[in-house]
């Protein structure tokens, strides 16, 4: 098993299979979220005799796979979520996919799921762009949506390490996240929901992780909220919002500016957009930035005594989310992260968006 799971595919060996039926494009005023995909994606089986096999392009197709796969019984599975941007030049970037690679990697080692060199991936996800780059919208609210996964498909039931694994990336164009500008979202922050405990998978991005939240999401919705805050210990502890990373804006207890997120303690997905947020405001050095951890009673005091200014969430899909209200103990907090406009999180929102369309040079982003 070692010997292979040190081997890779490699880019070299890809192989391209042109689709001959091109699908219109979407109306790109019209996108919703993973429902329109390219006419091309990326594939490449794995089984342990015989290691990685040659990636292919080929027209996005369906799988055929005996109802014992492992995927379908214990959820063998992880998966990665990045974009490519158009830019204001007309260049297609993608943004630190360095730092995905590595964290599908991770993802396929707790999963048990075979390892692979991931600078061998990112070329052939370039090359999967490049191939339907007709398919990246045009516009700096929009992007590609790029969806590398990975299955156990080993035809036997048992729990057990599969024998066989397929890894494949899909792409979809995806609309601007807040199509009538930042919108802030009302949280459900209930103890008896957990997403993740220490030991377990809450730093990967498995299949596993998400599907237990969704009936908490729609618990969230019953309430008028929008996402979940979910909490953890006996503390209470802050965590992450929905799926995306946690920062809260204040002035601590100390009485100095303060920018605070969740330190990666195993119970929070190691997010990209969470550590580029860190390190742009590190770099802007205006107030102190903070991975440690806050608790609901540290929130309140802060409301109480208006020490707190913004709360929002960070991820991939809408870059920034502020937070408006929280729901906890059958009460509304009142978060006031947009009442003088919100200028932390605006900022972040405007310059990271300036380096993904090419506004601002960065060496964060790779063109296609
Ligand atoms: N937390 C969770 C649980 C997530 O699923 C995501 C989305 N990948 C994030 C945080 C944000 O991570 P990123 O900034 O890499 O999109």
């Amino acid at each position: 098993r070692r010997a292979h799971a040190a081997s890779s595919f490699k880019f070299e060996d890809l192989q391209v299979s042109l689709t001959s039926n091109p699908q219109p494009k979407p109306d790109p005023e019209k996108l919703l979220f993973g429902h329109q995909f390219a006419d091309h994606m990326l594939e490449i089986e794995w089984n342990l005799k015989t290691g990685w096999g040659h990636p292919i392009i080929c027209p996005v197709h369906n799988f055929s796979l005996h109802p014992s796969a492992k995927v379908f019984h214990y959820a063998t599975e992880l998966f990665e979520g990045m974009k490519a941007y158009r830019g204001v030049d007309n260049k297609i970037r993608l943004f630190r996919p360095h730092d995905n690679m590595i964290r599908m990697n991770d993802s396929a080692k707790r999963a048990s799921l075979p390892a692979f060199n991931g600078e061998e991936l990112l070329k052939c996800l370039k090359k999967l762009v490049m191939v339907d780059q007709d398919w990246v919208p045009d516009s700096t609210s929009t992007s590609l949506y790029l969806r590398p996964t990975m299955i156990g498909t080993e035809e036997s039931l048992g729990v057990a390490e599969s024998h066989k694994a397929v890894l494949f990336v899909l792409s979809c164009p995806v609309g601007p996240y807040f199509p009538t500008g930042m919108k802030p979202v009302s949280l459900l922050a209930d103890p008896k929901y957990v997403r993740a405990w220490p030991g377990g998978t809450g730093w990967t991005k498995m299949g596993s992780n998400y599907a237990p939240t969704i009936s908490v999401l729609n618990a969230a919705h019953d309430k008028g909220c929008q996402q979940v805050l979910w909490l953890f210990g006996e503390n209470h502890t802050l965590t992450e919002v929905g799926t995306m990373n946690l920062f809260t804006f204040w002035t601590n207890e100390q009485g100095e500016e303060e920018l605070v997120t969740p330190p990666l303690s195993g119970l929070i997905l190691a997010g990209i957009t969470r550590q580029t947020l860190l390190d742009m405001a590190r770099q802007w050095g205006k107030f102190k930035v903070s991975e440690r951890n806050i608790t609901m009673k540290d929130i309140i005091k802060a409301l109480n005594e208006n020490r707190l200014k913004e709360m929002f969430g960070a991820g991939t899909a809408c870059i920034v989310c502020p937070v408006e209200r929280i729901s906890y103990k059958d009460e509304w907090l009142d978060i006031p992260t947009m009442k003088d406009g919100g200028p932390v999180v605006s900022k972040f929102l405007k310059d990271l968006t300036d380096i993904q369309y090419g506004r601002v040079s960065s060496e964060w982003t790779v063109i296609v």
